[in-house]
């Protein structure tokens, strides 16, 4: 076990990290944000780019969906760079079909977000648009097995907030949920 007295968590570390590298495996703050547009537009005709991306701010500023995002991120580098054991190596290099660990840890994203997350994370999944479409085409010869499931995430749960948002705001209830 680790000594208590030697580690502290360093919350801003842990975010600023979260930042810095979802941009260098080249995902954009506002890439996640047309995600989101695309799956609330049609419910929310005057929602805007920008609300979409203060929204997937949120999301990003929880402690749950940082470390997921580093957790991805760091398998998917050591699957890179063949430091997995075998045969956890070739499934994960190889995105196999069978291996669900990458949903599954995208959903501890989603989780905090309630059911319309689930039904958002489904239909991007399925859909595939936009930055998913280039984490999931494998030119740039980079491994995305498990960030291409994390972003999806990120984007279904800021749909899921803005739901939620909207229909206080309509009930002009103060006590806003999902924060
Ligand atoms: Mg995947």
């Amino acid at each position: 076990m680790s000594d208590p007295s030697k580690y502290a968590l360093n919350s801003k570390e842990v975010a600023n990290a979260t930042e810095e590298w979802l941009l260098k495996r080249g995902v954009q703050k506002r890439q996640i944000a047309e995600l989101v547009m695309l799956l609330q537009q049609q419910y929310f005709p005057s929602l805007t780019i920008e609300e979409c991306e203060q929204n997937v701010d949120a999301v990003l500023s929880k402690r749950e969906v940082q470390n997921a995002v580093l957790t991805g991120i760091q398998l998917d580098l050591l699957a890179a760079e063949g430091k997995l054991l075998p045969p956890l190596q070739a499934m994960i290099e190889h995105d196999e079909g069978l291996y669900g660990c990458d949903e599954v840890l995208a959903l501890s994203i989603v989780n905090v977000y309630g059911s319309i997350g689930f039904t958002n994370f489904g239909y991007i999944d399925k859909l595939k648009p936009g930055i998913l479409q280039k984490l999931n085409d494998k030119k740039d010869g980079e491994i995305h097995t498990f960030l291409d499931d994390i972003v999806g995430a990120i984007a279904a749960s800021a749909s899921s907030r803005i739901a939620h948002r909207k229909q206080a705001e309509r009930e002009q209830n103060t006590d806003l949920p999902l924060d």
